[in-house]
């Protein structure tokens, strides 16, 4: 369950040659390429004579924040990491296991090297000795490619051989908890730690680490080439910025769609094609089974970090899932509970046990909603990381939003 690898160039391109690979790598933006187009030129120059803080203000000035689900100011991390005595590690979060969400695995599987010179201008800004590349072992393509991709760095001296430890998660969602993940790169299992220490003092291996979602440092190399406007001068309902949404369900072109960050579900709606012929817009899961499932009818809300939670929800990592008339909020309720009892790690009661009963309730013809809120209290209060302390959000807001059904 928590098994890790190393990807190394030798053991991809053996498997390749033993067949013994099911990946269909699609064409990508290679090497060769990017360099072509002024990639690492950015790299080499904050190399030479660059200055961390001022790379630091203007990722701040664009208002970047963490696109693994945390939404926390990307540049900030920075400073917290170099202010604790070397050696320091670098861990990039690809893990990606939340249901609804492939944004990484898109820009990887398109434009690898700005993902990779993101992380390398990140490295370079905590002075990170080694940088750990905890991937998702779902994503074969982007094994493949990430593993040719590295090796071409190493030769062309962009970095040192070994430099870039690509690791192989092997399905666990907890271990894309940021703690659970350094866990599992020490090779143990991925059960989430209590903090404080925050991992920028105690990462991994017991050395300050900066973690970093994928999809953020594509944004670190692109705020670094282009500017901080390239995310500062979106602005839509008075949200700044971007947002790479994941869309999947009822709609007619599913797939990643980019829009400004105060983008409702219509917009993202309408970004998709529209719904599906003889379907009719009922609810959605704005940011993952954790945001829980809003009501049509709330459907002016800009889909921006913060802008949630009054709601009893939040955007996380942006996986939108479009449901029509023709779905039951309540058993969509019911499958993501069965999610987070198969995937709750078993360390802390509330969450182990109370994934299973809150199942169990939800299995019947009406739900006993009292019981089902004072579960749902204790899971919040007492679990202790974001797993069990959100998943009770899908079955407060069917309650409230769908009372009919259950
Ligand atoms: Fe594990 Fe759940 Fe506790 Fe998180 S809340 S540590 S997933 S048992």
């Amino acid at each position: 369950h928590n098994h890790i690898d190393h990807a190394t160039p030798e053991k991809v391109a053996a498997a390749i040659e033993a067949g013994d690979t099911h990946a269909h790598v699609p064409d990508y933006e290679g090497f060769e390429a990017y360099v072509e187009g002024g990639g690492y030129a950015v790299l080499k120059e904050l190399r030479a004579t660059g200055d961390w803080e001022a790379v630091q203000d203007k990722v701040a000035s664009s208002g970047l924040r963490g696109l693994g689900g945390a939404g926390f100011p990307s540049g900030k991390k920075w400073g917290f990491v170099r202010a604790e005595a070397g050696p320091r590690y670098l861990a990039v979060n690809g893990d990606e296991g939340e249901p609804g969400t492939f944004k990484d695995r898109y820009y990887l599987e398109r434009v690898p090297h700005l993902f990779l010179e993101g992380m390398l201008i990140a490295a370079w800004a905590v002075e990170a000795e080694r940088v750990f590349l905890y991937m998702r072992d779902e994503y074969p393509a982007v094994l493949e490619i990430l593993a040719r991709e590295i090796g071409k760095l190493e030769t062309a001296g962009i970095v040192e051989p070994g430099y870039i430890d690509l690791r192989r998660g092997a399905g666990a969602y907890i271990c894309g908890e940021e703690s659970a993940m350094i866990e599992s790169i020490e090779g143990k299992r991925g059960l989430p730690r209590h903090r404080p220490p925050y991992v920028a003092q105690v990462g991994v291996f017991g050395r300050p680490t900066l973690a970093h979602n994928i999809e953020t440092l594509y944004w670190v190399a692109r705020v670094c080439r282009e500017g901080p406007e390239v995310l500062s001068a979106h602005e839509k309902n008075g949200r700044k910025g971007l947002r790479s949404f994941s869309v999947s369900g009822r709609v007619k072109s599913p797939g990643v769609h980019l829009l400004p960050a105060g983008s409702t579900i219509r917009d993202v709606i309408e970004a998709a094609g529209g719904m599906l012929d003889g379907h009719a817009f009922k609810a959605y899961q704005p940011g993952g089974p954790s945001s829980g499932l809003l009501p049509a009818s709330m459907d002016d809300i800009p889909l921006d970090f913060d802008m949630l939670q009054p709601h009893g929800s939040f955007i996380g990592s942006a996986a939108v899932v479009v449901l029509s008339d023709k779905d039951s909020a309540k058993d969509a309720a019911l499958n993501m509970l069965r999610f987070f009892e198969d995937e709750s790690c078993g360390q802390c009661t509330p969450c182990r046990v109370g994934c299973e009963k809150a199942v169990k309730l939800m299995s019947a013809e009406r739900w006993d909603r009292d019981l089902l809120e004072e579960l749902s209290q204790a899971m919040v209060d007492a679990s202790i990381c974001g797993l069990g302390q959100a998943a009770p959000n899908p079955i407060r807001l069917v309650m409230k939003h769908f009372p009919d059904e259950v």
